[in-house]
């Protein structure tokens, strides 16, 4: 589910989200979102939903109650798994809209919590609504609800930033011993603020630097590193972006969301992509219309995205899973396999495909290897 709306735009931000005018649409939107998702019910009857996410944007910004009515919505159109994995994405400085124990008593059992840094300075520099303070009052409305399954969002190679401050922000990560940490370098994207006018940022050397030593950090610290940015104490992996990650289906619905889901019946993938706009798209979803994008994928775009989600993993994937999920017989990639094998990318071992160090820090060469 994706919410757009944030209290205003970071200027790093490439992610479709809207700063808030006046007030947020949101009855409006909910009720959007509970239309929207009837036009995808045909491609999944009777499949059952393992986790949901409300993604943004800032959907903390959205009340209890508004989650407690999309969640009972959904369950009345699917068959959600009782144990389901279903996380809100919030910010420090939005709790106030509503509480952790109210979100956990609508049916959160999972929050990712936006704090990036500890630092005042680093905090500023990335134009941040909230400081230090705020995330600890948020991290201790977390504990203090019961949602002890969170994570939290740390950047690093940050403006100004040196390796000791890098170091310091994941050892304050980690005195809040929360069960995912996701710990990313910042880029600067195209349509960003930061891209315009680029802030003075550390540079790779150091920037790898920080990446080994911070991780260093976190797995003495017992988190287990399964995914290139992606931290978890054992068991508390996040469902949902394993989901993404391990080339599983998906609904996407909100503004500018996207979606994939296989149909065995034409031995092929459906990508869909909703309007990117949250006016047009609320407009398109109450009548039926919301969809930017919906068609099959080519077998070399299935190739590339199996690839690009799979070998973020640590742990690799086996090839036997190749072909049941792209629907491409194996031979139309063993020679790329082998060409990522000979450069020291690639690991082949017994079947299984793992990332190499080299392959492991340079990810992007692997990816170049099965672009279409
Ligand atoms: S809070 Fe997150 S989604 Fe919103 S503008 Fe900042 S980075 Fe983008």
């Amino acid at each position: 589910m994706h919410l757009p709306w944030c209290v205003r735009k970071c200027p790093y931000c490439d992610f479709n989200s809207h700063a808030v005018k006046n007030e947020i649409p949101a009855d409006d939107y909910v009720n959007a979102l509970l239309h929207d998702l009837e036009q995808d019910l045909p491609l999944v009857w009777g499949r059952p939903v393992h986790s949901i996410f409300f993604g943004g944007g800032t959907p903390s910004l959205f009340t209890a109650d508004q989650v407690e009515k999309m969640l009972s919505g959904f369950r009345s159109k699917l068959q959600i798994n009782p144990a389901a994995e279903i996380t809100l994405e919030a910010n420090p400085g939005t709790t106030e809209y509503d509480s952790f124990s109210a979100y956990r008593d609508a049916g959160i059992n999972r929050v990712s919590l936006g704090v990036q840094s500890f630092s005042d300075d680093s905090l500023d520099a990335l134009g941040r609504i909230h400081g230090r303070e705020e995330v600890e009052t948020a991290i201790q409305s977390l504990w203090a609800s019961g949602l002890e399954n969170f994570n939290l969002d740390l950047m690093f190679a940050l403006p100004g930033q040196s390796l000791n401050d890098a170091i310091a922000d994941v050892h304050s990560a980690i005195a809040c011993s929360p069960a995912h940490i996701s710990h990313y370098q910042l880029t600067i994207e195209p349509n960003t603020a930061f891209h315009a006018e680029p802030p003075p940022l550390p540079g790779e050397d150091l920037a790898w630097v920080m990446q080994r030593n911070c991780g260093q950090l976190l797995s003495a610290a017992g988190y287990r590193q399964y995914e290139i940015s992606a931290w978890s104490k054992p068991g508390s992996e996040c469902r949902h972006n394993v989901n993404y990650w391990r080339y599983g289906d998906y609904i996407g619905i909100g503004a500018g969301a996207h979606g994939k889901i296989t149909l065995p019946s034409e031995e092929s993938i459906c990508r869909r992509v909703r309007l990117r706009h949250p006016t047009a798209w609320m407009q398109g979803a109450n009548s039926g219309e919301s969809l930017a994008e919906d068609r099959l994928l080519e077998s070399d775009e299935r190739v590339f995205e199996f690839f690009l989600n799979q070998l973020r993993f640590r742990d690799g994937v086996r090839k036997s899973q190749f072909s049941a999920r792209t629907g491409v017989d194996w031979i139309k990639v063993s020679a790329r396999v082998e060409e990522a094998v000979g450069k020291g990318l690639l690991l082949d071992e017994n079947g299984l495909l793992k990332p190499t160090e080299l392959g492991w820090r340079f990810n992007n060469e692997i990816q170049a290897i099965f672009l279409p």
